[in-house]
């Protein structure tokens, strides 16, 4: 499907960064970013990519007082030979519309929302960065926009896609991180939006992390909401365990984020003869693997950092040792089977390679 947009000259380009090592995550923007506007009568309208700049918003938009707003995250990858390709993309729309359904905001046509993400990728592809590890993130995001105060499921909304060089998540090798497991605030419960990507998670997820960093952790392990005994996710990642050679993952039951590096680990994994248990996993279950010695790995998945082994687990006044603080051979098989489809190094035998320029 092609595109149909009307395109906004940027007179004023930036510079590339010279530094690939420096771009860290989310801090630099390319030159543009594609918009659409959605109101009952007309659906999607107005398809235009234009200089990325600040957006004007009506002060009572639904957005700013009821958190009417999505997101999705995924990255275009350089390949040694200069192409540029994304990972799964149709996995990102189809998990967007599911966040949509869940806020009340409007979907978007699966393939018109590919020759959105095909063609501001295709438009700033000069962006994707060279270096080893680096590539570009795409955040495309949805926020209600109806410029009213009333209570009620959203009748205009606004879709962008905004682009971001990002530097290598190891620059410096991969290490372990240590985690807090929280015991008071949650993030989501069932029937609630843990499974929507939505922003207003985040907001919640907020305090606990910030005290978790305060304490020297990286992440918050989150329990579920009911019981605080299960396991959920790590931060923005889902959790995965080896234990006595089983990997072990929390089961989707609806608060739990369906990631896509989730997903793309447990075919993986299926594939090279792992048993792979999607189900309920409790903290003194994880904790009595632990001092038997059976907890062999553990690590989170995300589109960030692919996967991001886990040294040390924090719990009231416990702390526990994973993998001798070090990554383990499963955590590292799956982040370089996975780098390595990313970025080309090796045959995409699952067609999850998706090709823009
Ligand atoms: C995005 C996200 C993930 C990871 O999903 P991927 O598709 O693998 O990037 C996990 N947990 C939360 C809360 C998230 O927002």
């Amino acid at each position: 499907m092609k595109l149909d947009y009307r395109f906004v000259r940027n007179e004023n380009p930036k510079p590339h960064p010279e530094d690939e090592s420096k771009l860290g995550f989310g801090r630099i923007f390319t030159d543009y970013m594609f918009m659409m506007d959605y109101d009952s009568a007309n659906g999607w309208h107005d398809m235009r990519i234009v200089p990325f700049d600040y957006i004007p918003v009506h002060p009572a938009s639904t957005v700013f007082h009821y958190g009417a707003e999505i997101f999705e995250g995924l990255k275009a990858y350089r390949t040694a030979d200069g192409k540029i390709q994304m990972f799964r993309p149709v996995e990102n729309i189809r998990r967007m519309n599911n966040s949509a359904e869940r806020l009340c905001l409007p979907q978007v046509d699966e393939e018109l929302f590919m020759s959105i993400l095909e063609t501001i990728v295709g438009t700033e592809k000069d962006w994707v960065p060279h270096s080893d590890g680096t590539s570009l993130y795409i955040r495309p995001f949805m926020y209600g926009n109806d410029p009213h105060l009333g209570v009620h499921a959203v009748h205009n909304a606004t879709f962008v896609v905004i682009c971001s060089p990002v530097g290598a998540y190891y620059a410096e090798g991969i290490n372990p991180v240590r985690i807090a497991i929280e015991s008071t605030d949650v993030r989501a419960v069932r029937g609630g939006t843990g499974y929507a990507k939505c922003g207003g998670n985040y907001a919640a997820s907020l305090r606990a992390g910030e005290k978790a960093e305060k304490n020297g952790f990286t992440q918050v392990l989150w329990l579920d909401s009911v019981e605080r005994r299960y396991i959920e996710e790590v931060g923005s990642m889902n959790v995965m365990f080896k234990i006595n050679g089983e990997i072990v993952t929390p089961a989707l039951l609806g608060s739990v984020l369906p990631g896509i590096t989730r997903k793309s680990c447990i075919e993986l994994l299926k594939e090279k003869g792992y048993k792979v248990s999607e189900r309920k996993i409790s903290v003194d279950e994880l904790f009595e693997a632990a001092a038997s010695g059976t907890l062999e790995e553990a690590w989170g998945t995300g589109t960030a950092a692919v996967v991001s082994p886990i040294g040390w687990l924090h719990y009231l006044d416990s702390e526990y040792t994973v993998s001798g603080g070090k990554i383990g051979p499963v955590t590292q098989m799956l982040y370089d089977t996975l780098t390595d489809i990313q970025w080309g190094r090796a045959a995409d035998t699952h067609g999850w390679i998706h090709p823009v320029a």
